[in-house]
């Protein structure tokens, strides 16, 4: 049997990212990854923003790790030459009535930290944005946008510059408690066992999965498992008329339906937040539904009223890993150590939704504390 320091389960942004700084700290290494290549769940699924850190509860997991972690990611992006964008973004209020939310908005950022949001005039914005409507709005200079698979494949490649090694096709299919750790059963076309000290469980949506079939692991420490599907819809036709990204106020559940652009000036719109039915969870249907775009019309013309009709069509969709529904408030990441469940060397990561493409490499930090 293989006997190695550290497993990371799973190659998303996160795993990676922990993969790279465990192996910079001198630790020995192995990412082991179920599908055929790196970051082809939720970290190839989302909106590809860097997140400002604006709207999370002051203190919160997501509130500081973002903020941590977006400077970090930039200047990681500028060393790396990983493609991205300090683009900014707007946060714009549709009618009087929601001009308040501006308010707290900005005073939620200010205590977050986040100290570059600026209130705005409607003229202002709409100066900047010609084809925007809106009655007021927020300027945040600090968000932007990124390759996602350009910020992987770097991470990727720090890590196995550190001696990290990555094994695709490698699902973990259980784990037995050891004297000195973990023994576990790979399965895959070569089905392989590895005996290891420090297991890092960041499978993402699978997370819980990993979690349920450790041997020991007590139950009541594994979270509510809350999957909601954003569906993305693209322009078919013409460029954006934006040249920033552009939110409405946020909604439950996610942070409504806005415009982001990728690194080609391609916009698209969305997420919106479907509950997906726990019948769903572990056979989750990606494809996105035409007559949902309806419903986008609506909620996207009352920022851009030119929106032609006809011209949203389906592009695709990622799915949140959730620990809180419909109706309840919104929870932390939750980024588990020994000190919580009670065995050395294991640390899980459930809830890792959004901002965690923003906040990878504080969250590799976070982890190395919790196995410190
Ligand atoms: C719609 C949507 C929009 C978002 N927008 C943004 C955004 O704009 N900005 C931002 O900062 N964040 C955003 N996020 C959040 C961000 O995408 C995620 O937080 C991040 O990608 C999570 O990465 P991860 O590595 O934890 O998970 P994943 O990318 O899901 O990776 C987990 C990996 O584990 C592997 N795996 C699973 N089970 C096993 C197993 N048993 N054995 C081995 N491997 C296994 C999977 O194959 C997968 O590759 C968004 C999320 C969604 C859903």
């Amino acid at each position: 049997m293989e006997r190695v320091d550290c497993v990371v389960v799973g190659a998303g942004v996160v795993g990676l990212a922990i993969a790279r700084r465990l192996a910079r700290a001198g630790r020995e290494v192995v990412i082991l990854e179920a599908a055929d290549a790196i970051g082809t769940s939720t970290s190839s699924r989302n909106s590809e923003v860097i997140h400002a850190g604006i709207y999370y509860p002051t203190g919160s997991l997501r509130a500081r790790l973002c903020v941590a972690g977006r400077d970090a990611l930039y200047a990681f992006c500028r060393e790396h030459g990983v493609a991205h964008s300090r683009i900014g973004k707007l946060i714009v209020a549709t009618e009087d009535a929601q001009l308040p939310r501006l308010d707290a908005i900005r005073a939620q950022a200010a205590a977050n930290g986040v100290d570059d949001l600026r209130a705005i005039t409607a003229a202002e914005a709409m100066a900047m944005e010609p084809a925007l409507r809106c009655v007021g709005a927020l300027l945040s200079p600090s968000t932007g946008i990124i390759d996602s698979h350009g910020l992987m494949l770097a991470l990727q490649g720090d890590a196995e510059e550190a001696g990290a090694m990555l094994a695709l096709l490698s699902p973990l299919e259980r784990t037995h408690r050891t004297s000195d750790g973990f023994e576990l059963e790979v399965g895959g076309a070569e089905p392989m066992r590895i005996a290891c000290s420090t297991l890092v469980n960041a499978a993402g949506l699978s997370a819980w999965a990993v979690a349920r079939g450790l041997e020991g692991f007590p139950t009541d420490h594994t979270p509510p498992r809350v999957l909601a599907k954003g569906n993305y819809y693209a322009l078919g036709q013409g460029r954006s008329p934006f040249s920033r990204l552009v939110y409405p106020v946020p909604v439950e559940g996610g942070l409504g339906v806005h415009l982001t652009l990728d690194l080609a000036g391609q916009a698209r719109f969305g997420p919106d937040v479907e509950w997906l039915a726990p019948e769903a969870y572990d056979r989750i249907d990606y494809a996105v539904d035409p007559r949902r775009a309806d419903a986008f019309y609506g909620e996207v013309r009352r920022y851009w009223p030119g929106l032609p009709d006809g011209a949203l069509v389906p592009a695709y969709a990622g799915v949140r890993p959730k620990l809180s529904g419909p109706g309840q408030p919104q929870a932390d990441f939750l980024i588990q150590g020994p000190e919580a469940h009670g065995l050395p060397g294991l640390v899980n990561l459930f809830g890792i939704e959004s901002p965690g493409l923003t906040s990878c490499l504080a969250i590799a930090d976070a982890v190395t504390a919790r196995l410190a």
